[in-house]
Order: structure tokens, then C-alpha cells, then sequence
């Protein structure tokens, strides 16, 4: 499967899931835009390690996704989009009623409003291709719950069925929407849960790891950003052209519970 020719913009991927994707699709021959907030040489030379190991062309773009007109920006300076992946994603845990309206309301922003922002820049570029694939990273808690995730689990139930709307509206196009539904995948991301998620349950962090994150996971084992990558080659290939508007579970089993 070869991507080559094709753009992808991969947001929120200086790390973890993110990173991982990108490095995927330019091991499949896709150029790459990388993405955060920030702008340091660390970022930049990211890029430039992927392109020395693959030949493909990598650039890292500052673009903060809690900003939707930075997010529009974003997919123009990129100049292409064939491939849009809605990855940018941050996590708060806390009793609802605890729950901070500023971090709320920073999770909706980032999870799921950015995801509309960019889908509505680079759908345009798409049908001008004649090509698109819109891969959004959701999760598990796209399609269940957890106690204390209010604001990610309400995100990601909106990305899932934001998901089914694009798919709709681009059905009868060469254009795909899916998401990707992750369940536990030790990426920093998860690594800032476990301090907050011994608090709440006053455990030891083997005991959150085992007991709490693997508890529903029935591998008993963690999903890698290199399988997820791998997930999003295959939406983007030609067997994949018919698979929309719907949701792949790299989770373990957890949703077959
Ligand atoms: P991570 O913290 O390693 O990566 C998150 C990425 O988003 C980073 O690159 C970060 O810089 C970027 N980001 C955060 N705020 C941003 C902003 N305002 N603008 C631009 N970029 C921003 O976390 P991860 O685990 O790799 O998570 C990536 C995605 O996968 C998220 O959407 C997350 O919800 C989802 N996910 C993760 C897991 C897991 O277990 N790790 C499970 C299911 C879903």
C-alpha cells in the first residue's frame, strides 16, 4: 500500500498516538504535516527525523486546536490535505461536580470542536483532489463511559457522531470518515492519568494500571501508537474505500464486554 503523493495533516502529534500515525503514514510513503501549540526545536526536528528515515517530506506546523481559526489555519498553511487526522486530545479526571468549567470547557475545545474546524477547512482541498480520508481519533470512551471523565467521554461521543455526519455528506464522493476507537495506549496522555486516578481511588499506580486502566481492557495488555498507526494505513488504502461513517476498536476487547 503506498500512499506517496498523498498530504497528511496529523494534529496534536509531537507525541504519543499522534506521532505514531504520522510515523506510519510516512513509512506508507505519505508526506506528513506534524502539529502542537508549541514551537520548539524539538518540534521541528521531529519532521526532519521522519523525513531523513522515510524520504518522505515532513513539517511541523504551531497551531494551537483549542483555536478554531488557528485550526483553519492550519490545514491552509499546510497548502494540501488528503488525509486529515482529528488527533489533538487532552484529559481531565474529576467527580462532575468537582469538574472545572475552564478545563471543560479546554476538552470540548480540543477533542472535539477543533475536529470540526479542520474537517471543514480540508474538505474543500479533498474534493478538489478528487481524494480524502478523515480518520478521527476517538476511543473506547467514544463509545462507553467511566466515572469522572464527563468532558472526554461527552467529546468523544460528539466525534463519533460527527464522524457519521462528514461520512453522510461525503458518501457519494472518493471521501472517507472514520474513527479510530482506542482503548488504553501508555502514551503520555495516559501516564498524567495515573497520579489523579490514585487520588481518586486511593491506589498504588500498579493497582491503577492493573485493577483500574486494564481492568476493561481483557488483553490485559496496552494498544501501541505503532498499531494505531497501522489502523489508519489501512482507512486510507484502497480496501478501505468503502468502510464510512463508522468506528474500528483498537481496545483490546474492551468493548465487546
Ligand atoms: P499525548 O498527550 O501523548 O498527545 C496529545 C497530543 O495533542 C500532543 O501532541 C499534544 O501536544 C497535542 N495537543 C494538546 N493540546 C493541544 C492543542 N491545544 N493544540 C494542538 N495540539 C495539542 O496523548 P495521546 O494518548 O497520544 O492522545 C492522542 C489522542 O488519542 C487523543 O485524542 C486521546 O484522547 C486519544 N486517545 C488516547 C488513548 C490513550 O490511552 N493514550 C486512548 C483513547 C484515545
Amino acid at each position: 500500500m503506498s500512499l506517496k503523493g498523498k498530504t497528511a495533516v496529523v494534529t496534536g502529534s509531537n507525541s504519543g498516538i499522534g506521532l505514531g500515525i504520522a510515523w506510519e503514514l510516512a513509512r506508507a510513503g505519505a508526506d506528513v504535516v506534524l502539529n502542537s501549540f508549541t514551537d520548539t526545536d524539538e518540534d521541528h526536528a521531529l519532521a526532519q527525523k521522519i523525513a531523513g528515515e522515510t524520504g518522505v517530506t515532513a513539517r511541523y506546523i504551531k497551531a494551537d486546536m483549542s483555536k478554531g481559526d488557528e485550526c483553519r489555519a492550519l490545514i491552509e498553511q499546510a497548502g494540501a490535505c488528503d488525509i486529515l487526522v482529528n488527533n489533538a486530545g487532552i484529559q481531565h479526571v474529576a467527580p462532575i461536580n468537582e469538574f472545572p468549567s475552564d478545563k471543560w470547557d479546554a476538552i470540548i475545545a480540543i477533542n472535539l470542536n477543533s475536529a470540526f474546524h479542520t474537517t471543514a477547512a480540508a474538505l474543500p482541498m479533498m474534493r478538489k483532489a478528487g481524494w480524502g480520508r478523515v480518520v478521527n481519533i476517538a476511543s473506547a470512551h467514544g463509545l462507553t463511559a467511566s466515572p469522572y471523565k464527563s468532558a472526554y467521554v461527552a467529546a468523544k461521543h460528539g466525534i463519533v457522531g460527527m464522524t457519521k455526519v462528514v461520512a453522510l455528506e461525503t458518501a457519494q464522493e472518493p471521501i472517507t470518515a472514520n474513527a479510530i476507537c482506542p482503548g488504553y495506549v501508555l502514551t503520555p496522555l495516559v501516564e498524567a492519568q495515573i497520579p489523579d486516578t490514585m487520588k481518586e481511588y486511593d491506589m498504588s499506580r500498579e493497582d491503577v494500571i492493573k485493577n483500574i486502566m486494564l481492568q476493561r481492557q481483557p488483553s490485559k495488555e496496552f494498544a501501541t501508537v505503532e498499531q494505531l498507526g497501522g489502523t489508519c494505513v489501512f482507512l486510507c488504502s484502497d480496501a478501505a474505500a468503502q468502510i464510512t461513517g463508522t468506528t474500528i476498536s483498537v481496545d483490546g476487547g474492551w468493548t465487546a464486554l
